[in-house]
């Protein structure tokens, strides 16, 4: 067992790698010769990628991480497995913070992981503490977690993240590792700028899967969108016979999961609506019978599927529009966690790309109002939204397009979609989705 085995054994019980990726990131961070930028998808484990190193590394971490409810779940977890970690906050009670600082002052700390928000590093209560730290050469690494959030391009935009450039050319020497969930092109671009990161090796987990089948159907071009969705539903759930296979139906308004869901059980496949406006328990009712596998399909808006973690969905399909390229991977990727082939589907209508695009620019206007002015960035959403739109009106691979979107080279798609199984096809339901909407 090589040593960086034994040390995830010992610090963290783990006997292998998740994966990879993980093990790859891990060995290049404690190599420590270069930035490191890590992109993987939530729960893939990414926080083991800086922690293993601070271990086995002398010296401290320092973790920034925006919200101090995520450092204290964190760092709660690090001392349940004995691991020394703590985080300075504004929550923090003074005199836990002075014996924290009191160490990081004295010869050889004890600590190895210090977690703290932007704008704690960038008080100037804290600056003493850095400089000394950096003079002593005493900092391993610096780990930015939750990276997109220096992104203004991002959906999740902190202006105390912009600060940690600043804090990056302070550090000079100290290798920088920034974390985050598989993002768009753009605004990965934007985390390597601003943390300054240098030529970094990037470890992902490539976004292309290949036991997805992606399509997309013209819904107003159907004589009857819900016998053509049995039809989809009985087909992917009725192609593995040992397993029990199940589907996720997204929509965007209460009332179509409620027609969606009646209708589909009418014609002969039990589907149960879930939504906000359902009471608790019918709720938990229609999550408990899908989680048990006694209804095969839920038809839900997007709020369903957060944390939820269900191997053998063999389809999701979008009754409606997803509001971005983003959302769209994220939601459909719900489907076929065990590996096995599983369909995703989008029923595409103008309309709803109509209603949908006027809603975003509502939103945009709402936003700029309340500021009073514009930013150029207040586009990305309806940018992120034309991603979504070209993905279902253009003509090429889908699997290419979701791919480059986040930034990877063209896949071997290999027939995993409608346009590379039959571009004719694609092109004929385009052009008769066009002479409609001329009509
Ligand atoms: P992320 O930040 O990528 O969303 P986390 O770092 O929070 O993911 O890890 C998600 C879960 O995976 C945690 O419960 C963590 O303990 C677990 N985990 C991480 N690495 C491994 C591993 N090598 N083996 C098993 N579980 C792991
Ligand atoms: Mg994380």
């Amino acid at each position: 067992m090589s040593a960086i085995h034994r040390a995830l054994k010992t610090h963290f019980g783990f006997d292998q790698f998740r994966s990879q990726q993980q093990e790859d990131a891990v060995n290049a961070v404690i190599k420590g010769d270069r930035d490191v930028f890590v992109l993987m998808p939530t729960g893939a484990g990414k926080s083991l990628c800086y922690q293993l190193p601070a271990l086995v590394a002398s010296g401290i971490t320092l973790v920034i991480s925006p919200l101090i409810a995520l450092i204290q779940d964190q760092v709660e977890h690090l001392k349940a497995l004995n691991v020394p970690a703590r985080s300075i906050n504004s929550k923090l009670p003074p005199a836990e913070r002075r014996q924290i600082l009191a160490d990081l002052e004295s010869e050889s700390p004890r600590l190895k992981l210090l977690y703290i928000t932007p704008e704690m590093v960038a008080s100037p209560s804290f600056q003493p503490c850095l400089s000394s730290l950096c003079a002593r050469g005493l900092l391993a690494y610096l780990a930015v977690d939750e990276a997109h959030c220096v992104s203004q391009w991002g959906h999740d935009f902190r202006p105390d993240y912009l600060k940690l450039g600043d804090l990056r050319s302070r550090l000079q020497g100290v290798p920088c590792v920034a974390l985050t969930a598989t993002a768009p092109k753009r605004v990965q671009q934007d985390i390597e700028r601003s943390l300054k990161l240098r030529s970094p090796l990037v470890f992902a987990t490539p976004v292309f899967r290949k036991n997805l089948k992606y399509d997309v159907i013209f819904r107003d071009l159907l004589p009857d969108p819900y016998v053509h969705l049995l039809a989809f539903a009985k087909e992917a759930l009725g192609g593995n016979t040992a397993e029990k296979g199940c589907g996720i139906v997204y929509c965007r308004t209460r009332e179509s999961c409620e027609e969606v869901a009646h209708k589909l059980t009418k014609l002969g496949i039990p589907a149960k609506p879930y939504h906000a406006g359902l009471k608790v328990g019918d709720r938990t009712d229609s999550q408990t019978d899908w989680m048990t596998d006694k209804v095969p399909v839920i038809v839900a808006t997007i709020s369903f599927g957060m944390g939820v973690d269900k191997a053998n969905v063999r389809f999701v399909v979008h009754w409606n529009l997803a509001k971005s390229l983003a959302s769209y991977y994220q939601e459909s990727g719900r489907a076929g966690r065990d590996g096995l082939p599983s369909s995703c589907r989008i029923y595409y209508s103008p309309k709803d790309r109509d209603q949908l695009n006027f809603l975003i620019r509502k939103e945009i206007g709402r936003k700029q109002e309340k500021r009073g002015s514009e930013k150029e960035q207040d586009k990305a959403p309806l940018m992120d939204f034309e991603a979504m739109v070209a993905f279902c009106e253009q003509e090429g691979c889908r699997h290419a397009t979701i791919s480059q979107f986040f930034g990877n080279p063209k896949p071997n798609c290999a027939g995993a979609c409608d346009f590379c199984r039959d571009p004719k096809l694609v092109r004929a339901q385009l052009a008769r989705a066009a002479a409609l909407s001329t009509r």
